[in-house]
């Protein structure tokens, strides 16, 4: 359980397997890297793709970089179909070598060529628009974070403003990173799922699948737009090591309460792109304003700005409250959430109460996702800090009073990685590279 509770695994999740060539013993061969020379031209094509040259590159991506031998081995692939894969990967500029390894004989004769995906190419922007925050990345098959930036989301709610917003802030970040726009292989962006940039959800569905043909006439590339939650959901499949299986809830709370739903390994979203929005269930018992336009919604009761609200006034209301309620990546604003669920969990009578309240609200809400679903592994993540997991147990006692006898849920806890929800919209579009990879070995898929 360690491994979902430590923040110190951000990183090894962020860049899957620590993906630097020079951690796995290469003998100094550095005439490979970075060298353009083998780039085909044009831009790789995922959709041409075979799955054996879709798993050789979710290898590299989880694995880190691997001899044809191994890869042979973890991809379940026969040695002349790897050598093949490997081969036409590297023609297309997808995967080069980053220099050889010796076996344990340290005799250069049976030295290996490591393989390792270019770090160049192919690339994606991530965008992710956040009520008060947008902020966008360029990122790679490899998951790093090449270059960042963020602004101010506009309060626009009209489509050419809104496309003005977007088209301004890519090329702008475009021309600030410099990269090979020939290697871009799309663009996914992650807006609120509900009430953004207009009220009614339906205008707001219209008005994102307008602007997706928009900037991908603009850009001439892939532009796909889904919910933010859905973007870490699909984060959370290529980037995390917390569920093995295909079938798994993600659920988030930040301003909003959202899910995203994993069913055999694919993202569901829903007739109209917005399952999983189980923070308009009406189950909380008030008659609250919800920004869908209902009352008494979970998300009243269960989002970060009421648990900061409540640890001020219930918890800490004797303590100096620098600035209001800002975004949670506002260090004061983190650090109070963090400090709400480390007192809870130490045994804090009134934090107690508050994360006890808001647990079992969450966790009526999912035991109606599980009996619908039949999916009883559920991942739940927060600007909480470490001691976010305080919210597991009356998430627990409240799923168990509301589901089926029998049926108990896997529950986990997870702080946000601060770059899912950007690299997450980027995944968008990535993730036609990737391909879940059968289970041929133990250690397939396995953390390192
Ligand atoms: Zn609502």
């Amino acid at each position: 359980m360690s491994k979902q509770t430590n923040p110190e695994d951000r990183n090894s999740r962020r860049s899957p397997a620590g993906r630097s060539g020079h951690d796995a013993g290469v003998a100094g061969d550095t005439s490979h890297n970075g060298a353009p020379e083998c780039r085909a031209g044009s831009r790789p094509d995922p959709s041409r793709y075979t799955q054996s040259k879709k798993r050789v590159i979710s290898v590299l991506r989880g694995r880190g970089p691997q001899t044809k031998m191994n890869l042979a081995r973890l991809c379940g692939l026969g040695w002349a179909t790897v050598v093949k894969a490997v081969q036409q990967l590297s023609a297309d500029g997808v995967v080069h070598v980053l220099g050889t390894v010796l076996d344990e004989s340290g005799d250069l004769r049976s030295a290996s060529e490591l393989y390792g995906l270019r770090t160049d190419g192919p690339l994606a922007l991530g965008i992710d628009v956040e009520y008060r925050t947008t902020r966008i990345v360029l990122t790679n098959l490899a998951g790093e974070v090449l270059d960042q930036k963020s602004t101010l989301t506009p309060r626009e709610t009209e489509r050419e403003g809104l496309f003005e917003f977007f088209r301004a802030l890519i090329e702008g970040f475009l021309q600030q990173s410099s990269s090979d726009r020939t290697q871009l292989a799309g663009i996914g962006i992650g807006i609120p799922g509900i009430g953004f940039p207009l009220p009614s959800r339906r205008a707001s569905a219209r008005i994102a699948r307008e602007l997706q043909a928009d900037l991908e006439r603009v850009f001439e590339t892939s532009v796909r737009i889904g919910t933010n939650t859905h973007s870490y959901a699909v984060f959370e499949k290529w980037s995390s090591v917390t569920f093995q299986s295909g079938n798994f809830i993600f659920v988030s709370i930040r301003t909003g309460l959202g899910t995203g739903i994993f069913l055999d390994g694919e993202l569901y979203t829903g007739m109209n792109g917005l399952a999983g929005e189980i923070g308009h269930m009406r189950l909380a018992g008030n008659d609250v304003p919800c920004r869908c336009g209902g009352h008494g919604c979970v998300e009243t009761v269960v989002n970060q700005h009421s648990l900061l609200h409540q640890y001020r006034t219930h918890v800490a209301p004797n303590e100096d409250h620098v600035g209001s309620g800002g975004p949670a990546t506002d260090p004061t604003v983190a650090a109070q959430l963090a400090e709400l669920f480390t007192r809870a969990k130490r045994g804090n009578p009134a934090a107690g109460r508050v994360v006890a309240d808001a647990g079992a609200h969450l966790g009526r809400a999912l035991a109606n996702s599980i009996i619908v679903l039949d999916l009883t592994n559920v991942l739940i993540s927060g600007h909480f800090g470490p001691d976010g997991d305080a919210l597991i147990p009356p998430v627990r006692d409240s799923i168990r009073r509301y589901v089926l006898p029998d049926v108990e849920a896997d529950l986990r806890y997870m702080p946000f990685d601060p770059d899912g929800h950007t690299l997450g919209a980027a995944l968008q579009v990535l993730k036609d590279f990737f391909v879940d990879i059968p289970t041929v070995h133990p250690q397939v898929g396995a953390p390192q």
